[in-house]
């Protein structure tokens, strides 16, 4: 941006206003400054969810799945990935494991696994529950009377990426399925009374950043109380393998954003930023983010699950992977955060 006074007049009135309109938020976007931007998300995560970072325990639970988003490991076309899918018994495992570090959310997330009924889901919903703590969906696009069954078990939050607003990108990156239906869910999952959770991938191909200022717009308009940024990571036997992937700036300036319009919303600093970067974690806790999601899967599924590559490996699989993500947390001056850390809660 060449008049570096506008720059800071847009930065200004949204960390006062909360609002900006389009055309401004892109020119954010490829703007080259980034500090004041940055220091002002900063500001703001701190006024309104304070210093706490949530931390929510992941359980990939299976890799199977029925979908064929082109930028997906796990996309059904894909034979190079070895499937996995845990037993009811040894997803309690694993929620208790989380349990036992101290961790408040478990966090379900699998591949469109149709073999998973829902009543199964709402059984081991229902035994995660008793272990007093908050439980996240992340399992795709259901019908509105299956979010509801899961809703009555227990579930308390649901995350469901848009991964672009742009009906036309979206459509041409995921076959048979429809913009609509995923606009559809995250509605029903809203009235449903879920903590719903929504987010975009940066740096797909044909993504522009007009397109990206929309997601925020549209975020904002969804009320959503859960956002997830993170980089595209070209992975191995998709479509987008030798694509160029995502830029880490880009999606610091995004996450930025997303904080000063959405000033109490949870926000990640994602396992994608951190395996992009391996300073991703501080960066996105810089950025705005206020929560971690440490993977409490059992190391071998870690590996297999994979939906981009580098996932399962470095940090994610080391023994004391929760104590690091806590430690990191403390150096920087925050805290661990207390309770469920459901949204307007500190
Ligand atoms: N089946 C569930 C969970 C999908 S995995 C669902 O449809 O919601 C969770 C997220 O991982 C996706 O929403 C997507 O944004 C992200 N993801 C998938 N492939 C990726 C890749 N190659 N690079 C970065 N993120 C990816």
């Amino acid at each position: 941006m060449k008049d570096k006074r506008e720059f800071e007049i847009f930065v200004n009135t949204l960390e006062k206003e909360g609002e900006l309109g389009k055309v401004s938020l892109a020119k954010i976007l490829t703007s080259e400054k980034t500090d004041s931007l940055y220091s002002a998300a900063d500001r703001v995560r701190k006024k309104f969810v304070g210093d706490g970072v949530h931390l929510r325990g992941l359980i990939e639970f299976s890799s199977y799945c029925g979908n064929n988003c082109f930028y997906c490991g796990l996309r059904a076309a894909n034979s190079k990935v070895k499937r996995y899918r845990m037993q009811p018994d040894e997803i309690i495992q694993c929620a208790a494991h989380a349990v036992k570090f101290g961790l408040k959310t478990v966090v379900l997330q699998s591949g469109e696994d149709k073999s998973f009924g829902v009543n199964e889901l709402c059984k081991i919903v229902n035994r995660i529950k008793s272990m007093d703590v908050a439980v996240t969906l992340s399992i795709g696009e259901l019908s509105r009377n299956e979010y509801s069954l899961l809703k009555n078990a227990g579930a308390d939050r649901y995350l469901l990426r848009i991964e672009t607003s742009n009906k036309k990108l979206y459509e041409k990156l995921h076959p048979g399925m429809s913009h609509e239906n995923r606009l559809r869910c995250l509605y029903n999952l809203k009235e449903l009374g879920y903590e719903t959770g929504t987010g975009c991938l940066i740096g797909l191909p044909g993504q522009t950043i007009e397109m990206l200022a929309e997601d925020l717009l549209l975020f904002k308009k969804l009320g959503v109380d859960m956002i997830g940024i993170g980089p595209f990571i070209p992975c191995r036997g998709t479509p987008l393998e030798y694509e160029k992937g995502g830029n880490v700036e880009t999606v610091l300036k995004m996450m930025a954003l997303a904080r000063l319009l959405m000033r109490d919303i949870n926000m990640p600093a994602t396992t994608a930023l951190s395996i992009k970067d391996s300073d991703g974690h501080r960066k996105g806790l810089c950025c705005g983010a206020n929560v971690v999601m440490p993977n409490m899967g059992r190391t071998e599924y870690k590996k297999l699950y994979k939906i981009y590559p580098g996932k399962g490996e470095g940090l994610i699989n080391s023994k004391n992977h929760v104590d690091d993500i806590k430690s990191k947390i403390i150096s920087l001056g925050r805290k661990i955060g207390q309770g469920y850390g459901n949204r307007n809660k500190i």
